[in-house]
């Protein structure tokens, strides 16, 4: 036994070897020197004991403190990982002590990594489930990140596009530079380049990227392919412009192309010669042959003109039988009338050669009114009328022969002079009037509102339509005086009706160039707007495509300052101007109107059904309001309702009507008495 308590205490002396130490410091000497070996053996040995537990004991404490504090900071350690792979999981329990404080600040960076993240993968998914390409440049125009969309619109991957400027997406050479474009938030339009070098033309908003930390100056172009819009647009144009039967330009295209040639000639004082020709008996042949044998006449006639005249010369089908010709430079001066007459000649004798129709020989001839411009007329409307004058008058010298306008041949012409006059007087004697026709929600059958059309009533020649003497009142200022009228009619007309329904619906107005360029437009509409507290969102403004091309910087400038008061405001007879959808963008209109010249055939032509319909699809894809003018058949009522149109009016539900009847349907609405609801069943 003692022997093994030996050897404990020499291993013990060899491990910590400090026994010697202890019992020095513990034993004086002078009881080492008086007891007994054993004893002291014993003391000794239980003293080295003892020490040798204490030690073991701080020696484990001291190793399960530092193998926790370890596993806290491996924690912590797998959790920053963690973090730096989005990894999120649960707050780390925080516990006294440095290391918990360390959790603690941990957490509160994890949570608000966690917030930025989350949001940052949000505007992420946002971003690539857009379907407009998002193109994120710096202030000089580099590329910084590009969407999904983007990449699909143009092929490129966004690694491959990153870094370069924006114009190496855009084909420069048509649309010019964007790297200087300065944001506006504007519609604009202009051609990408795909990867695989294809043109794309787009519709592009390039605003300023700002939010509360950055003034970076990024910019974010957001665009739209419109390849498909470019192309129904153009269908629709070429449609409304050519005849679809001779296909040449019909009396819309005609008008305007003269309109240009009426143009050029002023600028260079050069005259210019317009024929009006019609086939004379054209009713015998259709009765006689049937319609198709009319319709071949038709096309022959065309062709026929075609082939003796000069390539460029422009010719076009006025109406059903009525053909014209524009000969530039042809003047009235003796050489010009002989030249006129050979060619005249020569046109009459070619389409009186006799051709065949289903194995009938036909016999055709033509008379022809021709007049020149300036001499007999300032403008394509009286240059028209005139050479109709002339025609009607080589008609009744018993056709196949060609007359000259003389100012004898127009009465129409002394009647328009004695128009002007009474137009005037009958202002001044407030004979007036204005009717309402209403607008009906398609989906609903409710009325939604109304459009305000001018009347004159004039006793001897009961009610002139607007389209009578709107014209004659543009050619002077009358129009801006009649038009203020207007506006103030219906405001006082609105203020009537809301004392009996609390919503009369929204009411449009049509103006009139001159009325648009009034200088203090705005401010006197708000002012009638004003006096009669009718809200502004009340009131809808219509203005045809060719008013709101005449300048469309400056129109630009008023619709915003009009939009601003909260006028809405309309594209009156869309379809039959001139200019692109694009272009009509940059206007803030809310609302297409359809002419009703389209409306009128959509059930008998299919190019006008055509029409109809990408026109309310183009309005559906730019979020505006899709009106339906000259609805006068269910059939047209339920086309439209197919089509997803948005509001329809016409003579179907009636004529244009008084002030009184307009309140009477409204109230019969409100009372659900209204009978029209049938129709939209
Ligand atoms: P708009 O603005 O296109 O007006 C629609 C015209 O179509 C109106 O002719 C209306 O009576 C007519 N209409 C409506 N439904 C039908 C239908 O089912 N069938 C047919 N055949 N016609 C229908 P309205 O009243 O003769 O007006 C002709 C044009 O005169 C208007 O065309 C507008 O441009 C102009 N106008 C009318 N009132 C004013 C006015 O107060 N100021 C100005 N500046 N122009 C006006
Ligand atoms: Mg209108
Ligand atoms: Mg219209």
């Amino acid at each position: 036994m003692g022997c093994n308590v030996l050897r404990i205490i020499a291993l013990a002396r060899s491990v910590f070897g400090i026994s010697t130490l202890l019992a020095v410091s513990i034993f004086p000497a002078t009881a080492l020197a008086q007891g007994s070996e054993s004893r002291i053996t014993t003391t000794f040995v239980w003293v080295e004991i003892l020490s040798a537990l204490i030690l073991l004991s701080s020696g484990v404490a001291i190793w399960v403190i530092a193998r926790n504090q370890t596993k806290r900071i491996r924690e912590l350690k797998r959790e920053a990982e963690k973090l730096r792979d989005a990894d999120f999981g649960e707050p780390l329990p925080v516990q006294p002590g440095e290391l918990g404080e360390l959790a603690a600040v941990f957490n509160d960076m994890r949570d608000k990594l966690k917030a930025t993240t989350i949001s940052r993968d949000y505007v992420d998914s946002i971003l690539s489930s857009m379907n407009d390409a998002i193109i994120v440049t710096t202030s000089d125009g580099t590329i910084k990140r590009v969407n999904k969309a983007t990449s699909h619109m143009l092929g490129y991957e966004e690694q491959e596009v990153v870094g370069t400027t924006i114009d190496f997406i855009v084909s420069t050479g048509k649309s010019g530079t964007l790297v200087d474009q300065k944001p506006s938030g504007v519609p604009r339009e202009a051609f990408f380049e795909s990867k695989f070098g294809e043109s794309i033309p787009v519709s592009y908003t390039c605003s300023s990227l700002s939010g509360k930390e950055d003034d970076s100056g990024d910019k974010i172009y957001a665009a739209q392919n419109i390849t498909e819009r470019r192309r129904a647009e153009k269908r629709i144009r070429y449609l409304a412009r050519i005849d679809a039967l001779t296909k040449i330009p019909n009396r819309m295209q005609f008008q305007h192309l003269l309109q240009r040639c009426i143009a050029r000639a002023r600028r260079s004082a050069n005259p210019l010669c317009l024929f009006y020709i019609d086939i004379d008996a054209f009713k015998e042949i259709n009765d006689t042959f049937g319609h198709l044998a009319g319709d071949t006449t038709l096309e022959t006639v065309a062709e026929r003109l075609s082939a003796v005249l000069p390539d460029d010369t422009i010719i076009g089908r006025l109406a059903g039988d009525e053909f014209a010709v524009i000969l530039d430079g042809l003047g009235p001066d003796e050489n010009g009338r002989k030249q006129t007459d050979t060619l005249a000649k020569r046109l009459l004798g070619r389409l009186a050669d006799p051709f065949f129709v289903q194995g009938h020989e036909v016999f055709m001839t033509a008379s022809m009114g021709i007049a020149y411009y300036p001499k007999d007329a300032p403008n394509v409307i009286d240059l028209i009328r005139n050479a109709d004058a002339a025609l009607y008058h080589a008609k009744k010298s018993g056709g196949n022969v060609y007359s000259y306008y003389e100012p004898a041949m127009n009465e129409a012409a002394v009647e328009r002079l004695m128009t002007k006059s009474k137009l005037k007087r009958a202002f001044e004697r407030d004979e007036l009037l204005v009717h309402y026709q209403p607008k009906y929600n398609l989906e609903t059958g409710e009325v939604f509102g109304a459009e305000a059309l001018v009347r004159w009533e004039l006793p001897e020649r009961g009610m002139i339509l607007p389209s009578d003497f709107i014209p004659i009142a543009e050619e002077t200022n009358l129009i801006i005086e009649i038009g203020e009228w207007v506006l103030d009619k219906v405001c006082e007309d609105f203020r009537f009706w809301q004392r009996s329904v609390s919503s009369p619906g929204r009411v449009s107005v049509n103006l009139s160039l001159k009325q648009l360029r009034q200088p203090n437009f705005t401010r006197r509409i708000s002012s009638i707007l004003r006096s009669y507290e009718v809200s502004p969102t009340s009131l809808e403004l219509e203005i045809t495509e060719t008013t709101l091309m005449e300048n469309p910087e400056r129109t630009i400038k008023l619709l915003d300052q009009l939009y601003a008061l909260g006028l809405h405001l309309a594209i009156d007879d869309f379809g039959t101007g001139y200019s692109s959808l694009s272009a009509l963008q940059q206007f803030p209109i809310s609302t297409l109107k359809i002419d009703k010249s389209f409306v009128r055939h959509v059930s008998t032509n299919p190019d006008d059904a055509t029409i109809v319909s990408t026109i309310v699809q183009m309005g559906q894809n730019l979020n505006m309001d899709v009106v339906a003018e000259g609805v006068e058949s269910e059939y047209q009522l339920a086309f439209l309702q197919k089509l997803g149109c948005t509001y329809v009016q016409g003579l179907l539900f009636g004529d244009p009507m008084s002030s009184d009847s307009y309140l009477e349907l409204l109230l019969a609405q409100v009372e659900g008495t209204d009978t029209h609801r049938a129709l939209f069943a």
